[in-house]
């Protein structure tokens, strides 16, 4: 079954509202088994709306237009939908009396207006909206149907789970299920990781394999349909060992895990404490560390080390080594790390120091040179990073490479030993 969904409004159109009316539809749906092929934003216009939902008509099997079922002229989505399918719109009594009540009970005369909502195609099937007055609207034709919602995210929501996912289950039967995994992927470039993958990639079928580029990663995300959830995984787990085996080091999560959360299991699991020294990043390593609940079982403390006197007056540097090298140097960053494991006798201890610009830049230190070193109880480690783009995104970008430095080291040593 294809499936077409259409938002109407000229908001939309022009970025006035988000449209999570179709992000909240298309999940629905798909974890329902339907394939949501089509989506189409139309503004109010009847020229316009008709073209759209006659290619839908032309296209697909189910189509679920949201909005345009309200009182005002404006709101035609009723009236084109009718159009389309050569019916004409009339009174649906019962629809009006509830109107009538719902204005009634709130003690407000009842606009003529909302009459038009009590308007629908003929041999439509209504559905009630306990949420609003608009009534959700279903034209069946050629074994295919129209589904009319409103657009009101807490009406539609609430309508299309009580009353349309029950339709469309019992009318088109179950169509399977669907499920996605996301492996969250750092340390490697899109193009790199697509290189690694592409086999997979060009041979893909079920499971499909999807690259989306996010903040500080890239996800792949695996979908799989299958006649049951088990067949499902099984599907998505055997294409996953398959990817693991080429870049599985990359892979630092799956699905609702994060970096922070999972460099905060490991440290947890190992019994293992930290402390940072951070420069160029403003303390957001230290940020995001404690986002997760229960960081204070390994997070000893942080320094933000802005200055060359508080690198070298708290966080314990040499200031020969700034002299000689830098405070943006491999040396520096190095001495941050070990500074700070002492200072706060942790079992790890990090140095992060760069060049987030826009100012700051030499010849030979351009913007987004940075270098993350971790010391602890393997050998003194240092990353040189040439990150790229705007200030908050080599921040950024800095403090996941940072995390990604602390979860690679964790999971090659053991336990503590630091008595605390
Ligand atoms: P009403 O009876 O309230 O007029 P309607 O069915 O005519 O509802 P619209 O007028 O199109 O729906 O939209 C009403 C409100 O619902 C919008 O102002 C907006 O806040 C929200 N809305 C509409 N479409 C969407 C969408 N696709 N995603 C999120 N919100 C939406």
């Amino acid at each position: 079954m294809i499936v077409e969904l259409i938002s109407t409004g000229t908001e939309l159109l022009l970025g006035q509202i988000i449209n999570t009316n179709v992000a909240f539809l298309a999940k629905q749906l798909n974890s329902l088994g339907f394939n949501v092929l089509f989506q189409s934003v139309v503004g109010d216009n009847r020229d316009r709306m008709g073209q759209v939902i006659n290619t839908a008509i032309s296209r697909a099997d189910i189509i679920i237009t949201s909005g345009g079922l309200g009182p005002t002229q404006g709101d035609i989505t009723k009236e084109i939908t009718a159009r389309m399918l050569n019916r004409s719109l009339i009174l649906h009594e019962p629809s009006l009396e509830k109107i009538k009540t719902y204005f009634s009970h709130r003690q407000i005369n009842m606009p003529e207006n909302n009459k038009r909502q009590a308007m629908i195609p003929e041999g439509a099937l209504v559905i009630d909206n306990e949420r609003g007055t608009a009534p959700g609207i279903i034209c069946e034709y050629d074994n295919k149907v129209i589904i009319n919602l409103p657009g009101p995210p807490h009406e539609l929501e609430w309508m299309f789970s009580h009353s349309i996912a029950p339709y469309l289950v019992k009318k088109f039967g179950i169509q399977g299920v669907i499920v996605s995994k996301v492996l969250h992927v750092s340390g490697i470039g899109e193009s790199s990781l697509e290189e690694e993958i592409k086999e997979f990639i060009v041979a893909q079928d079920n499971p499909t394999i999807a690259l989306l580029v996010k903040k500080g990663e890239i996800q792949v995300r695996l979908t799989a349909k299958a006649a049951g959830q088990e067949q499902a995984i099984a599907l998505i787990s055997k294409l996953e060992e398959r990817i693991r085996q080429r870049v599985g080091q990359y892979i630092f999560a799956v699905d609702d895990e994060t970096m922070e959360s999972v460099v905060g299991e490991l440290l947890k699991k190992k019994k293992l404490s930290i402390a940072i020294a951070e420069s160029c990043t403003g303390g957001l390593v230290s940020s995001r560390v404690t986002d997760i609940a229960g960081s204070s079982d390994y997070l000893i403390g942080s320094i933000v080390c802005y200055s060359n006197q508080i690198k070298v007056d708290e966080v314990g540097v040499p200031f020969q080594i700034i002299t000689d090298y830098g405070a943006v140097s491999e040396e520096t960053a190095k001495a941050m790390a070990i500074g700070i494991r002492n200072k706060f006798k942790a079992d790890i201890g990090v140095g992060i120091t760069g060049i987030a610009g826009p100012g700051g830049a030499t010849d030979t230190k351009p913007v987004g040179l940075v270098y993350v070193a971790i010391d602890g109880v393997n050998d003194l480690d240092c990353v040189k990073y040439n990150f790229s783009g705007e200030r908050t995104n080599i921040k950024y970008r800095t403090s996941q490479a940072a995390l990604d430095i602390i979860r690679r080291y964790t999971l090659t040593i053991g336990g503590s030993n630091i008595e605390r």
